[in-house]
Order: C-alpha cells, then structure tokens, then sequence
C-alpha cells in the first residue's frame, strides 16, 4: 500500500486488550529520511528539524499512523484519525484539546498550541509528543477513554508534568487513578544522562525521593551525577495513585541502544550533539 519501508514502531506489552485504543513510539528505523542517516538506511524523522525536509517529515507522519492503524488488530474502522501536536518548550503546560478546534496547525503541519502536554476525551484524535531523548509518557483512562501525551524532559519532570496532566485529567474529566494505565517510553537511560550539580539540586530540593534518582559518576562533592529520569517518571505515576502494575517502562535508552547492524535505534539529541531527528509518541481512541 504504502511505498518504502515500515516504520518501525514500539507498542506498549499489555495494550493489546484494548481494542479503542491507539497508542506506540516511533523508533528511527523504517522512513525515507536521509539527512541524519549518514549514508545508511533512510531513516524515520518526525520532526521539523532545520535540516528536513517539511514535505518528508509530512509524508512520514502519514505513513506512521498508517502503520499503526495496520497493526491494531481490530483494524480502523474506516475512520482516519486526525494527529495533533504541541509546541515544545520544556514547561509544565498541559492542554486540553477537542476535535473542534482542528486543524490547530499551520497548512505544513506544524503545531500552534505551545505547551508540553495534551489530553483529550475525543475519539478519533491522536495526540503526539517529539522526542530525541526526553521522556515520552502516555496515559489512557480504561473507563472514560481519556488519554493524554506527555513531554517530560529534565525541566518538565521537575515542573511534574506528569502529575499536572493527570491532575487536568481528574479536574476536567473526573478520572479516577485507579483507572488510569500508562507507558514510559523510549528516553535516555540512566546509563546515559549524566548531568551537573544544579541539576541535581533541583531534583533534591523538588522531591523528597530526589536523592534516590541520581548516582554520582566520582567521589566529589560536586561530582556529576546520572539522572534516573524513567524512575521520577515512575514516581510521579505512583504519587498520582496509578498501581505499579498499571506502569509501563519500555526501558530502552535512546542514547545507546543499538540494532543489529550496530546503528542507533532511535535518534538521541545528546548522543549525536544536537544534530538528530526526532522520534514521535502517539496515543488516541477510535470509536468501537
Ligand atoms: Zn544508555
């Protein structure tokens, strides 16, 4: 159907079980990319990055919810559904969105809404997060058939995006913890994110258990220290009252997971020193 190769896309074990709803985490295998390949295989890139080309990055959005459309077993239903994304800024702001405030984008596709999360009670949409190393977290209410799409980076995990999107979703929504389901998705692992003394202060001085999320990399004082940002992640889910078991963690690092053919599995803005594309998060429902 379409041309190229498939793109290469996560899903969330367990998720199945649910028919309604759409949910996965683009990997960088599988696209027609070939800025960041470096003379490899083209590549998956999602985002409007400077070097991209805005037509491929268009088609490749396409393609990615076509794949994951295919690979619901329950099929479409015949309905498209529409993708929504956000203006990243590394803040705590999460939106609310409706299906009738489409397209909310420019005619090209890019965002108009500003903010690092989106939730939605509407079928038929699917809310999308960029990503090349910062947290993609998603959240779906089994019940109410809310979701939302979080972008949890250093800065939004110490501005607890997390627990403000499930506190929009509660307030707007009438979510209830016990009903809610979420996966962390492909980021930078503890293996990889080192970060300075500041950092870590702002961790320490947000979060009683922020102690617990860093190891120190040398003996000093003012060593740098490895940030553990899938377990604040975590944390934030279980002090938001989701069950551990209702957690997901994919547990693959951007920065360092490799395929078989030794190339990197997913594009890590770190790792590659800010030349990289992007990976992209989707979650929504169609009606059933
Ligand atoms: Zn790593």
């Amino acid at each position: 159907m379409s041309r190229g190769p498939t793109p290469g896309i996560v899903t969330v074990p367990g998720w199945q079980c649910y028919p309604w709803l759409l949910a996965g985490f683009s990997t960088r295998r599988g696209g027609l990319s070939t800025v960041y390949a470096g003379g490899g295989p083209p590549e998956q890139n999602l985002g409007y990055t400077p070097e991209e080309d805005p037509l491929q990055v268009a088609e490749a959005r396409e393609r990615l919810i076509d794949a994951l459309l295919e690979a619901r077993a329950a099929g479409s239903g015949g309905v498209r559904p529409d993708l929504i994304t956000v203006r990243q800024c590394h803040s705590g702001v999460v939106c609310q969105v409706e299906r009738s405030q489409l397209p909310l984008a420019s005619a090209d596709g890019r965002a108009s809404l500003q903010g690092d999360g989106l939730y939605t009670r509407d079928a038929n949409l699917l809310l999308g997060i960029l990503t090349a190393d910062c947290v993609p977290v998603l959240i779906a209410d089994t019940r109410t058939r809310a979701v939302a799409a979080l972008h949890a980076g250093w800065r939004g995990t110490v501005q607890r995006i997390v627990e403000r999107g499930i506190g929009a979703m509660s307030q707007r929504f009438g979510c209830r913890p016990q009903d809610l389901i979420a996966a962390i998705g492909p980021s930078i692992g503890p293996c990889c994110f080192e970060v300075g003394v500041e950092v870590r202060e702002q961790f320490e001085a947000q979060f009683g258990y922020g102690g617990e999320l860093v190891a120190k990399v040398a003996a000093q004082p003012d060593s740098p220290v490895r940030l553990n940002l899938w377990e604040a992640n975590r944390r934030q889910l279980l002090d938001a009252g989701l069950a551990p078991s209702a957690i997901t963690l994919i547990g693959e690092c951007t920065a360092c997971t490799r395929l078989d053919d030794g190339r990197r599995k997913y594009f890590s803005h770190r790792a590659e020193q800010g030349f990289t594309g992007r990976m992209l998060s989707l979650i929504g429902t169609v009606a059933s």
